[in-house]
């Protein structure tokens, strides 16, 4: 019988971090899997435009550095599995890290997993609401509304005004996002800003309807829900899963063999440059682990 191959590391998720994360694995001349559930770029998918890279000299669209990253990945040849993974069990010399369409043996795990929308009470995504941007279709001369005061939201009212008839973005106190992109989204006629909103009921068939406490009653085609993110611990053992839990800041090294990276590891400094440097710091902790330094 063939004995079962058993990687040096696996890499969950190819945003920023686990890409960074697995060239350098890559270069240590490590074998390394990266599996991927959608789509290489993680939650840049869902960004427009990027203005605090340094390196690439100014503001550049998102999908630009998608593109990137996906072209760095080939050129590090590094083999990349579309799957979800839904399991990771420590065993005596090994993870075995499961999908739902393989399951692979490593020595070593970098959880790059990012994270997932926060639900708004009682509202399900469905065929007018929506929780990433990517996922929001044509608004062509569609109303749409958007609820939430960070980045991701004007982020979004920016992007989706250049098609949309209108967007309202509705806030429940003041905008939290940076002031650039919240003095950009004031001065475009398009966005109309509700702020220190408390919504009472969001009801949606044919179209949204949002009432606020105050009386007032907004409509639009879709809804676009940006109030926060979360770690989704569901494919942590679930003695990690229940040191970490309820927890804003974990330790990198999750266990011995397993490493947190981006978005993850780092939920409230979620940036392209935080994601990746410690990709490489993940990747680091992986080669002197493998090497028994
Ligand atoms: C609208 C928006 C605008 C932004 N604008 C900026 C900006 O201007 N500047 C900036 O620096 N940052 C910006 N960011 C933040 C930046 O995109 C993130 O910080 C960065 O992408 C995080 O990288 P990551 O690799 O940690 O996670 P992600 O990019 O979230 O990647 C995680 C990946 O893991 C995959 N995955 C998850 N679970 C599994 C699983 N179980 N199995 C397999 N794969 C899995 C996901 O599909 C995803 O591809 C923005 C984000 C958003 C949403």
């Amino acid at each position: 019988m063939m004995p079962l191959t058993v990687w040096d590391v696996v890499v969950v998720g190819l945003g920023p971090a686990g890409v960074s994360a697995s060239i350098q694995l890559k270069r240590e001349g490590f074998s390394v899997v990266a599996v991927e559930a959608e789509k290489i770029g993680g939650a840049l998918n869902d960004a427009s435009v990027i203005e605090n890279l340094p390196v690439c000299g100014g503001a550049v669209q998102a999908t630009e550095i998608v593109k990137k990253l996906e072209t760095s990945i080939e050129a590090h040849r590094v083999g990349v599995v579309q799957d979800k993974i839904y399991k990771i069990q420590k065993k005596k010399e090994f993870f075995l890290v499961k999908g739902h369409q393989m399951v692979l043996r490593t020595k070593c795990v970098v959880i790059a997993s990012g994270l997932v929308p926060k639900k708004y009470p009682d509202l399900a995504g469905g065929k007018n609401i929506f929780y990433r941007a990517r996922d929001v279709g044509d608004v062509s001369g569609l109303t749409l509304a958007i609820i939430g005061g960070g980045d991701a939201a004007f982020d979004g009212a920016l992007r989706f005004a250049e098609s949309a008839e209108k967007v309202y973005v509705i806030v429940r106190e003041r905008p939290k996002a940076i002031p650039q992109l919240v003095k950009r989204a004031r001065e475009n006629k398009k966005i109309q800003i509700f702020e220190n909103t408390r919504i009472g009921k969001v009801s949606h068939k044919r179209r949204v309807e949002i009432q606020f406490d105050s009386g007032l009653t907004i409509r639009g085609d879709k809804l676009l829900v940006c109030v926060g993110k979360e770690r989704d611990l569901t494919l942590i053992p679930p003695d990690l899963k229940r040191k970490l839990e309820g927890k804003k800041l974990i330790p990198q090294e999750l266990c011995r063999g397993m490493y947190a990276a981006g978005d993850f590891l780092n939920p409230e400094a979620r940036y392209i440059s935080t994601a990746m440097g410690s990709g490489i710091q993940a990747a680091l902790l992986a080669t002197g682990y493998i090497r028994g330094e």
